[in-house]
């Protein structure tokens, strides 16, 4: 596997980095640590012809306890006694992610906006031409569900969970300003599935953003891999609240690589609020997250195992952060 030709453009500032965007439309990717896209480019999935290389642009970089710059490396986040103390969610969910080598190099932007997976995807080139391609890539069909017009590849992000649910903003800037919403509204969640993010043309991500309530709540973040020491999510679930004695006082829920995209429970952990978290109300709560997800065969275990281990992990975070407990 090789690397083809591209052009690389290094940018120093937001600005110029939006006007680079504008100018090569939809010719170009932008890279970060480059250890997810660069992968891909050498399987020739999607390639384009230029690069944004991130790597100069000194405002996505550095990180407090509210903002995190999306050029930061996962490693240095991960790193940080402080960031560690006030989110045990998220330090729990970096690290999870990949290995101490690829964290060195893998930023939090990237973590966020990293590439669906499936199974008929991340493959060579020749690999998937003997099938005649997908949807996703070069082709028309889809061999997940061949029925349907639309992509099932898994999202497999560590971070993005474990974000949702701290209420996490996400700040971008685009040709047309900035804005900040939700992480939550960063994922498509109606489309055809090959669209993975709602982003305008050309915009990239610049910051997250933690609110002052997500400081001090208790959280973990449970994740289902094939090779402890390396593998990509099967299934990542994150809870973080806050309790008064036994009650709760807010919790969140998030679930990642089951679906397209990383999904939030408020419907059914809202209810909660006020409650003691008995045995049964857990139960309860881990089978309907069981029975809401969808997973496909399109990663290396089985959609009906990985629907049953959502049971056991949801049931795992929540008392875990609950009781506050580590490891
Ligand atoms: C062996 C291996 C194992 C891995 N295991 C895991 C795992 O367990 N969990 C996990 O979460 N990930 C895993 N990864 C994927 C990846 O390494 C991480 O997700 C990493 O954080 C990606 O960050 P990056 O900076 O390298 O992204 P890049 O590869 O540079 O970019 C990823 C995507 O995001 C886009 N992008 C990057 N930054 C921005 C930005 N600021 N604005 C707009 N677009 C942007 C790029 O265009 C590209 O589409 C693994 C990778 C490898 C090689
Ligand atoms: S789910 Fe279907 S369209 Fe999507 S990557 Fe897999 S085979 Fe391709």
């Amino acid at each position: 596997m090789h690397l083809d030709p591209f052009e690389l453009h290094r940018p120093t500032s937001v600005e110029e980095t939006v006007r680079l965007a504008a100018e090569l439309a939809g010719r170009f990717d932008y890279v970060a640590g480059g250890t997810d896209l660069l992968p891909n480019y050498k399987m020739h999935i999607n390639l384009r012809p230029h690069l944004v290389a991130l790597e100069d642009v000194a405002e996505l970089r550095g990180h407090s306890l509210d903002r995190v710059g999306a050029m930061v490396r996962l490693a240095d986040l991960e790193a940080d006694p402080s960031f560690r103390a006030a989110y045990p969610v998220v330090s729990d969910a970096l690290g999870e992610v990949a290995t101490p080598l690829v964290r060195a190099s893998g930023t939090v932007g990237g973590n966020l906006l990293v590439e669906t997976r499936c199974f008929f995807f991340n493959q060579s080139y020749f690999w998937r031409s003997s099938l005649g391609f997908c949807l996703k890539a070069d082709g028309d069909r889809c061999h997940v569900v061949p029925q349907k017009e639309r992509c099932y590849a898994t999202f497999s992000g560590d971070l993005a969970p474990a974000l949702l649910a701290l209420d996490a903003e996400v700040e971008v800037a685009g040709p047309s300003g900035r804005r900040r919403r939700p992480l939550t509204d960063l994922y498509d969640r109606a489309g055809d599935g090959i669209r993975r993010v709602c982003l305008a043309p050309g915009e990239l991500v610049v910051a997250v953003h933690l609110p002052p309530g997500a400081r001090g709540q208790r959280g973990r973040y449970k994740k289902l891999r094939v090779r402890p020491s390396y593998d990509f999510p099967e299934l990542g679930v994150a809870a973080a609240g806050r309790w008064d004695g036994e009650r709760v006082a807010s919790l969140r829920l998030a679930v990642g690589g089951v679906e397209t995209y990383p999904r939030r429970f408020d419907e059914l952990t809202d209810p909660l609020v006020g409650r003691r978290v008995s045995e049964e109300s857990l139960g309860r709560l881990a089978e309907e997250v069981m029975r809401r997800v969808r997973p496909v065969h399109n990663t290396f275990l089985l959609p009906d195992y990985r629907r049953r281990m959502v049971g056991v992990y949801v049931r795992r975070a929540v008392d875990e952060a609950r009781q506050g407990t580590a490891g």
